[in-house]
């Protein structure tokens, strides 16, 4: 016989001001198997809690409805205070009167009713429920970090010193992301590299993190804290244990006309190369699109120059396999291809150039040595006219999020600009400020106020070639005016946008992704670095724009998570997974392709004599989300859903009846 204790809650006014909740109550009393019915203003507060424990004990209750908000939001909270009262926390259900209800509603006469046949359905399905127990999955207690920018670096070094050991699996020759390639940093203008750098060293150096970088992820398999991720770690053409950086080879290299990536075009390197010279690892690679020897069987200067004979030109591809417990995704994003705005000639016209390839002219490190020479001549350019909002704000052009950084960079650019060519005249078009960061909006009155800048406000239309000047065309929005101005160099602030093909990825990490192909978290207020898949979570700008101290604060939470999770030996997860009826089952896997978490595999039946005698289907507990694809799908209906019977289901539709 069934004692089902039903708990009203108000949720403030929330549920109250459109559902008349002593009516619930009431309403619920008269439901036969039910003994006790209560309300209270907020049953999620340790006073409302207590009552259900109370009277659990006291009413020696079966089973627990209580009538809130949504199972996602207080599921956990009441399930675990029915278990500290003694009960199986899976008999106790959520009847969700706000959401679907007082929330949906603002008449009471319509609210009420609706509030008690949703309260009799979870009261006619508790009656059916059964205890379960979680499952518990053993974890492994080893990362993966995908991208080894700033926050890849971040996050690998923060599980590492909780003790764990860390895979940092990065797609370039080196670590160091697009902030390895900045001159100064905002709103401090210290040196980028100089704050990278070590950070960079402690990752390699550090005993629990392995780089895998010029590597890429095959596949990833499993489920949180049991994932197996397959690296294709791509030949170098060069042997890592034996190169000692001494940097010969690409000295000698002939091929010496090369754009360098890392230099985003403005500069050359060699067929054999690091990238940079910091570059971690400090080992060459054979670029084998470029290289004379790869391509033609000629040249090979460099294996006859090597000391220590590291060149290897008959070296493949590795395989390898990993298993890991967690994932952290940090790979970041790049910016805008150069045709997006063909009015702006990026792409046509040399002196057209993006922010990232002016950190680069800027830099110390880069191609110029940090004098501030324009690509087409080499002429130090007595003005720089610096536009912002190029592809971002634009819907328009399809692209209507904020890059969020491109202010502060293009105020940090014109001051760099001014403290190299003191005469020179710096011009940024802007469509307004936004300076949101602690000492952002005092650094953006620095650029303007001590360092000369002049803002227009306003779009820029077109920018065209004139002898060896560049004409920009626009509108200062403030004035009315036309804006016409003659110069030498043009730096676009072009939107941040997520890597090309990126989704090849993110479709192996089984992660959602929103319009614009950024990765999206669980929740954006309370789950802001974690995915819908759990056991994967997220860091700096792939999720969106961001700049370093947040892209390094989003690590450190992502990394914190993982560390949170090993922690444990095992993961508790919930018992609400699918169960087959082997008797029943054909063996037509018609559940497994249609599983969405592959949590379906074929299970032998032999006989004594070990003979196979069928093939059956089985669940992988550990990857199973309760999702009910296979119990719909399945022809000889043998899967069920522990929690979700088809009895349970039943039970809920007749109480409407
Ligand atoms: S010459 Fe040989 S040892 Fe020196 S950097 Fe090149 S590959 Fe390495
Ligand atoms: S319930 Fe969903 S996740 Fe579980 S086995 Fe069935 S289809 Fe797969």
């Amino acid at each position: 016989m069934s004692r089902i204790g039903v708990f009203v809650c108000h949720c403030g006014e929330n549920i109250a001001r459109t559902v008349d909740v002593e009516k619930v109550r009431d309403a619920s009393m008269l439901v036969k198997g039910v003994v006790d019915a209560q309300d209270y203003k907020y049953m999620c507060s340790s006073v409302g809690q207590n009552m259900i424990k109370d009277a659990i004990k006291s009413k020696k209750l079966t089973g627990v409805v209580v009538a809130c908000c949504s199972p996602k939001m207080h599921e956990p909270t009441f399930r675990n205070a029915s278990a500290e009262a003694g009960l199986n926390p899976y008999l106790c259900e959520i009847a969700n009167i706000r959401e679907q209800c007082s929330w949906v509603h603002e008449d009471k006469a319509i609210a009420t009713p609706k509030a008690i046949e949703l309260t009799g359905l979870m009261i006619e399905k508790v009656k059916q429920n059964s205890p379960l127990g979680d499952i518990k999955v053993p974890i492994t207690k080893k990362a993966l970090v995908i991208g080894g920018g700033v926050a890849g670096i971040q996050a690998a070094l923060d599980i590492a010193e909780g003790g764990h050991q860390v895979i940092l699996v990065e797609q370039t020759p080196s670590i160091g992301g697009k902030m390895a390639g900045l001159s100064e940093t905002f709103p401090t203008l210290d040196c980028s590299q100089c704050i990278l750098t070590p950070k960079m060293v402690d990752c390699a150096r550090h005993k629990n993190i392995k780089l895998y970088t010029y590597s890429e992820i095959e596949s990833i398999k499993g489920y949180l804290g049991n994932f197996e991720v397959t690296i294709r770690k791509k030949a170098r053409f060069v042997k890592e244990s034996v190169c000692t950086g001494c940097g010969l080879c690409y000295q000698k290299c002939p091929q010496k006309k090369i754009p360098s990536e890392f230099d985003q075009g403005t500069g050359f390197r060699t067929a054999i190369y690091v990238p940079f010279p910091q570059a971690v690892p400090n080992i060459p690679v054979i670029d084998k699109n470029t290289c004379l020897k790869l391509l033609k069987d000629r040249c090979g200067l460099c294996e006859k120059v090597c000391p220590p004979g590291a060149i290897d030109y008959t070296q493949q591809d590795e395989i390898i396999t990993e298993k890991i417990g967690s994932i952290v995704v940090a790979v970041g994003y790049e910016m805008l291809p150069n045709n997006f705005y063909g009015e702006y000639g990026h792409g046509k016209y040399k002196d057209v150039i993006n922010g990232l390839q002016f950190e680069r002219i800027i830099s110390a490190s880069g191609p110029t040595k940090g004098e501030i020479k324009r690509p087409s001549d080499g002429k130090v350019p007595e003005s720089v006219v610096f536009i912002q909002c190029v592809g971002s704000r634009d819907p328009a052009k399809g692209i209507s999020f904020c890059s969020k950084i491109c202010c502060m960079y293009t105020a940090k650019q014109t001051m760099l600009y001014k403290h190299k060519v003191h005469h020179g005249k710096a011009y940024v078009f802007y469509i307004d400020i936004r300076a949101g960061g602690k000492g952002y909006e005092e650094f953006v009155m620095r650029a303007i106020e001590e360092d000369g800048a002049v803002y227009l406000r306003g779009r820029v239309s077109r920018i065209y070639r004139k002898k060896d000047k560049l004409i920009v065309r626009g509108m200062d929005t403030l004035s009315g005016n036309k804006v016409e101005i003659e110069t030498d160099l043009v730096v676009l602030a072009s939107a941040m946008m997520p890597n090309k093909n990126i989704e090849t990825l993110y479709q192996k990490l089984g992660a959602s992704y929103d319009k614009y192909h950024w990765l999206t978290e669980a929740h954006p207020k309370l789950r802001p670095v974690e995915t819908t898949n759990a056991g994967i979570f997220l860091a700096g700008a792939c999720q969106a724009p961001k700049d370093i101290p947040d892209a390094v604060s989003q690590a450190s939470g992502a990394a914190s998570k993982v560390l949170a999770l090993f922690s444990k030996d095992t993961l508790n997860k919930e018992g609400t997974v699918a169960r087959i009826n082997e008797t029943l089952c054909t063996g037509c896997q018609m559940c497994i392709n249609a599983c969405p978490y592959k949590a379906m595999e074929l299970k032998d039946i032999k006989n004594k004599q070990g003979q196979l005698i069928r093939q059956v289907a089985k669940v992988n507990e550990g990857l199973c989300q309760g999702c009910g694809v296979c119990v719909a799908t399945c022809p000889s209906k043998c899967p069920d859903l522990a929690g979700i019977t088809e009895e349970q289901v039943y039970a809920e539709i007749l109480s409407l009846s």
